[in-house]
């Protein structure tokens, strides 16, 4: 492979992909016993392609810092299901949390394993909460009219091989009430060459795309790096196949916090018609203390890469995904952080304002005191916290 090729491979090539830290390139038989520590313990997953995007020659390369491992990980800090998505699990694979969205956790795999996943239990051997049957996810979605949505997710549907893609999308447009089905995939970023060469798949999703019930794909773009020309034209086969395309990604120290980046991946996406939809405070998970950002920094760097957007390139919301619902950061002032909920666990929640003293360094809803008039009943902290 050669040092700091961006995509020296031809449109038909099949990546191989790696799973053993001792098998990268450009590293010192220390730095591989070191990787192959943390490895052990959250498993390492990537592929020649997404490995030829790195420069090697930079340490800080943010593509580097998403896919391999560092020892940072194995610090004690943070939660495994950081967002008790076990408390929203009703049957195995199966999570309804929205009233009218279920989730369908359909694989335990990905073309790479993100360092800072906020589910990287599921890659862990001794956890088991995936569904390889859908018949009991299917089932219970039949049984809840409420359910107008249903996301594919897990793991990465796109790692699944096309006749079973086929026969998910298919029981799923076989229920009337379900109307949007969305993919959340980093397939387009990890292995754009899944699409290139696939044309049956292709197809698959443009049968399951018509004009009153479009597929959507959430796709996972994270770094500008990404969007090579290879990824654009497997985005373009996805346009084609009529499947409507957003982005969301979580904002990660060093990886996707610098305002200028943030701009210019927001803006080329929005160029390529692929939206961004979302971006996420990080979830406090197990080992990914290295990736957090405060809430007011986030915030600003996320005002300050907007005034380099066009508004359709900024039409991205920050929120945090916390256990109670999708929590929208509205705005910062001097004293206060003002949060809205956008999406909540409980119905009566939603649109709700939650008003909290400004703290710098809170990164999570629990840090976060509430003014009076204003309900958190998720605040941990001390009385006296908070500014004003
Ligand atoms: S692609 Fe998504 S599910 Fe897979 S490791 Fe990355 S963030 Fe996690």
């Amino acid at each position: 492979m050669k040092k700091n090729a961006r995509t020296d491979f031809g449109l038909k090539r099949e990546p191989q992909y790696l799973h053993d830290a001792n098998q990268l390139p450009y590293l010192s038989k220390k730095e591989k016993a070191e990787l192959k520590k943390v490895a052990d313990k959250f498993a390492f997953r990537t592929n020649e392609y997404y490995l030829s995007l790195i420069d090697w020659d930079n340490p800080d390369d943010p593509i580097r810092k998403l896919i391999i491992p560092h020892p940072d990980e194995l610090k004690d800090w943070g939660s495994l299901d950081a967002c008790n998505e076990s408390s929203v699990t009703v049957r195995k694979g199966v999570q309804h949390k929205y009233q009218s969205t279920a989730l369908l956790l359909v694989t335990e795999k990905c073309g790479g394993f993100c360092r800072y996943c906020f589910r990287k239990r599921l890659f862990l051997k001794h956890i088991d909460e995936v569904t390889y049957d859908i018949n009991e996810g299917i089932n219970y979605i039949k049984a809840h009219p409420e359910i107008n949505n249903v996301l594919l997710t897990g793991g990465d549907p796109m790692v699944l091989g096309t006749g079973y893609l086929k026969k998910i999308l298919s029981a799923l447009h076989q229920i009337e009430h379900v109307r949007i089905v969305r993919i959340g995939t980093k397939m387009p970023a990890f292995n754009p060459y899944r699409f290139i060469n696939d044309p049956e798949l292709m197809s698959v999703l443009k049968e399951h795309s018509p004009p009153d019930r479009r597929l959507y794909f959430v796709c996972h773009f994270d770094h500008p790096n990404e969007l090579t020309d290879v990824c654009r034209e497997g985005i373009r086969l996805l346009q084609q196949a009529e499947v409507i395309c957003v982005n969301q990604n979580p904002i990660l120290r060093g990886i996707s916090d610098n305002p200028a980046t943030m701009a210019a991946l927001w803006n080329e996406l929005s160029y390529i018609g692929v939206p961004q939809y979302y971006i996420f405070q990080g979830r406090p998970t197990r080992g990914n203390e290295s990736f957090e950002i405060p809430i007011v920094e986030a915030y600003f760097k996320i005002e300050e890469a907007k005034k380099k957007c066009s508004g359709l390139a900024k039409r991205v919301r920050y929120v945090m995904s916390h256990a109670s619902g999708k929590i929208e950061i509205i705005g910062v002032d001097h004293n206060y952080i003002y949060l809205k909920y956008h999406r909540a666990k409980d119905i009566e929640d939603e649109q709700r304002i939650v008003v909290c003293y400004r703290d710098d360094q809170a990164s999570w809803l629990e840090q976060l005191k509430p003014v009076e008039g204003y309900a958190n009943e998720f605040f941990q902290g001390e009385e006296e916290q908070g500014a004003a």
